[in-house]
């Protein structure tokens, strides 16, 4: 979450059993960004849209993908769900690209691609634009009053004081700070191609299919194990790394542990796990209200199984 604005990434089955079960709602959840077109990242889309049909929670829905990914998607979602019906709300398939995919005054969603096995992937950098502190000793010092006279300087226009003298912006305002960045990547074949994507990211989420000592397997899957995640995390000077898609073959703490011995500051992400990501300030992970959590239920990728 963005200010007003929600993102899904991805939607294995059972996502929207798993909304419901996590109390965080649907409400403006109408955007959701596929990193590609793997079934085990678009099939919750099918269950998502047949509970809509049931209860409108919202007023349309965006889904962004690679064309490959979007077939998939209008496929499942109008040949498998709607079967010739309208559908309860518009839909908008919408083409992604490299790039800027959305701005406000506050922030920047864009675009990267990513290698993973044939498909058209992408990943994601949400980053909040930088800032020019105000300085409110400088504005003191100038006589600067407190009210419309500082918010107009801070959106970069200069003002005149009661007694004529001009101040001008860059007199009270400090040097540009940089906001804080989410990069998400999904499956994912190597690193050496996003690592400036990557580059500085206050928080990496990226996957880690498997440990080393299948690393052989990892790349032919196109994914990655947990050190290569780890490395890119290091090389790419992340301060914090968070790992999904781990195969059920593995405990969790194997992963966790791989990572941790290249790039400490690793977390392996669980369902209902939420994490706030500010600037200068570490990644925190936010306790979850006090009910009994169901043990996460992971989506198996059918990585033996050829995909189209
Ligand atoms: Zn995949
Ligand atoms: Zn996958």
């Amino acid at each position: 979450m963005v200010r007003d604005h929600r993102f899904l990434i991805d939607c294995g089955e059972g996502t929207q059993r798993q909304i419901l079960k996590s109390g965080i709602g649907f409400k403006r959840l109408n955007r959701i960004l596929i990193t590609h077109g793997h079934l085990d990242h678009i099939l919750g889309l099918a269950g998502m849209l047949s509970t809509f049909m049931r209860w409108e929670a919202i007023d349309e829905m965006e889904i962004w993908g690679s064309r490959h990914a979007l077939n998939r998607v209008h496929d499942l979602l109008y040949g498998v769900v709607l079967m010739g019906r309208r559908p309860p709300m518009p839909i908008h398939l919408i083409d992604l690209e490299p790039g800027v995919l959305l701005e406000d005054d506050y922030f920047t969603l864009s675009a990267f691609r990513v290698t993973h096995r044939g498909a058209d992937a992408f990943g994601f950098a949400f980053e909040e634009k930088a800032r020019r502190p105000f300085l409110n000793d400088r504005a003191e010092a100038l006589g600067v009053p407190f009210g419309p006279e500082r918010r107009l300087l801070v959106a970069g226009q200069p003002i005149t004081l009661a007694d004529g003298t001009v101040v001008h912006p860059d007199q009270v305002l400090g040097p540009a700070v940089r906001g804080a960045r989410l990069v998400h990547v999904g499956d994912c074949g190597r690193t050496d191609d996003i690592q400036d994507f990557v580059a500085d990211a206050d928080c990496l989420v990226i996957e880690a299919t498997y440990l080393d000592v299948e690393a052989d397997m990892a790349r032919q899957f196109g994914h990655l194990t947990a050190a290569q995640a780890a490395r890119l995390a290091r090389d790419a000077g992340v301060r914090q790394l968070i790992l999904t898609h781990v195969s059920r073959r593995y405990r969790e703490r194997d992963i966790r542990e791989e990572a941790r011995a290249v790039f400490p500051d690793t977390e392996v992400a669980r369902d209902f796990d939420r994490f706030t990501v500010l600037k200068h300030q570490p990644v925190r992970k936010v306790p979850t209200p006090g009910r009994a959590l169901p043990q996460p239920e992971e989506v198996e990728e059918a990585e033996e199984t050829p995909e189209s």
